[in-house]
């Protein structure tokens, strides 16, 4: 018999686990806490459970957290985690140290399927979603190469699923995470200091809604169908209309009373002052803040950073207007670690179009 990953369980899962194995539900807070507050990967040192019961562990169940297969640090104090998940796949997480906080950002998918122009991830394909273990996985490395500071306080302080993949295509496994993240008896993080990033996938933002809201950001970088469609490719399906009017339900139930649009700067694509006027446009009605990400190059990218003089110039005529836009600085650069920069390893099986016509290319004739 297959020994389940305990890793893969919120509270109520792991609830369910231990009634079916004739237990007391009331384990799964004790066994959640050691698994997720302590860090821990043996049942032996679970020392609240009978003794019984941690000698029969070991035969239906296991934790087993993705492989660590090295850390990088970035002279900025940026680390970055690359994990091992099944042959030939890795994925890679970074720690973001911040005046009084820490941000981990989180991989969600192996890959991603959605090829956006600008971003790393996009071009290696998709290979398949992460399960709960892999995404939690992450969280459960960093902390325990993190620990506490000198108050006990944690360093993981926030969590933003803006790694590799698009989260809410991988929405129960998503979830899932969510929750652990969320629950006391776990990482116990605010659901205000827990962001999911989309590119804009319309009715999982709905479900997201209803299911888990947490603070959310939407991977906008363009401010009209025309530009966003080249650059954001999804954007075919569901474009800007239904997408304000998305973000504006989301606000609805909402633990933050804005959404954040993220928006990377792109050298004469889209950062000219016309596009400024267009965004401001097209947000009149959307309670939001600007978040600025300079590009972030990589080889072959086909495109270039705006200016910072640019950069000010397009964050200027926003604030202008009395909207809050901030401007994300750059962090690991020199360990690869930046936004759009996380590259794992991508195992491609995906049937992308625009994938099988590289193929054909290089078929011999
Ligand atoms: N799929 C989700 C989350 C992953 S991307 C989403 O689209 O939101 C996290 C953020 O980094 C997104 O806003 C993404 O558009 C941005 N990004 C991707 N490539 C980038 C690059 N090369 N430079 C700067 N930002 C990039």
């Amino acid at each position: 018999m297959s020994r389940v990953n305990l890793l893969d369980f919120d509270l109520s899962g792991l609830a369910g686990f231990f009634s079916e194995i004739g237990e007391k539900p009331f384990r799964a807070r004790q066994v959640l806490r050691w698994l997720h507050q302590y860090g821990v990967d043996d049942f032996g040192q679970m020392t609240d459970l009978a003794k019984s019961l941690r000698a029969r562990l070991p035969e239906v169940a296991e934790i087993r957290p993705p492989r660590l297969v090295h850390e990088q640090l970035s002279a900025d104090g940026t680390r970055k985690w690359l994990l091992e998940v099944g042959p030939d796949n890795r994925v890679e997480t970074v720690f973001i140290p911040e005046n009084g906080r820490g941000t981990l950002c989180v991989s969600t998918q192996v890959g991603c399927a959605l090829e956006c122009a600008f971003c790393s991830t996009g071009r290696q394909g998709f290979n398949r979603n992460l399960s709960v273990a892999e995404i939690i996985g992450q969280l459960w490395w960093a902390n325990r190469a993190m620990g506490r500071d000198p108050k006990g306080e944690r360093l993981i302080s926030n969590v933003v699923l803006m790694g590799m993949g698009e989260p809410l295509l991988n929405f129960d496994n998503t979830m899932t995470a969510l929750s652990l993240m969320l629950d006391d008896h776990a990482y116990g993080l605010s659901r205000r200091r827990v962001t999911v990033s989309t590119a804009g996938i319309v009715p999982a933002m709905d479900r997201l809604r209803e299911v888990q809201p947490v603070a959310l950001a939407v991977s906008l970088h363009a401010p009209n169908d025309a530009l966003r469609e080249r650059l954001v490719p999804i954007n075919r399906k569901y474009p800007l209309e239904a997408l304000m009017a998305a973000c504006l339900r989301y606000l609805e139930h909402a633990p933050r009373d804005f959404i954040t649009f993220e928006y990377v700067m792109l050298a004469g694509i889209n950062d000219q002052p016309e596009h400024a006027e267009q965004l401001l446009r097209l947000t009149r009605d959307v309670p939001c803040k600007f978040n600025l990400i300079p590009f972030n190059p990589f080889p072959d990218s086909g495109f270039k950073r705006s200016s910072a003089e640019t950069v000010r110039r397009f964050a200027q005529r926003l604030m202008a207007e009395g909207r809050i836009s901030t401007t994300r600085r750059t962090r690991g650069d020199d360990i690869d670690a930046a936004c759009g920069q996380l590259a794992g390893q991508v195992h491609d099986r995906s049937r992308r179009v625009s994938q099988r016509i590289h193929l054909l290319k290089e078929l011999p004739a």
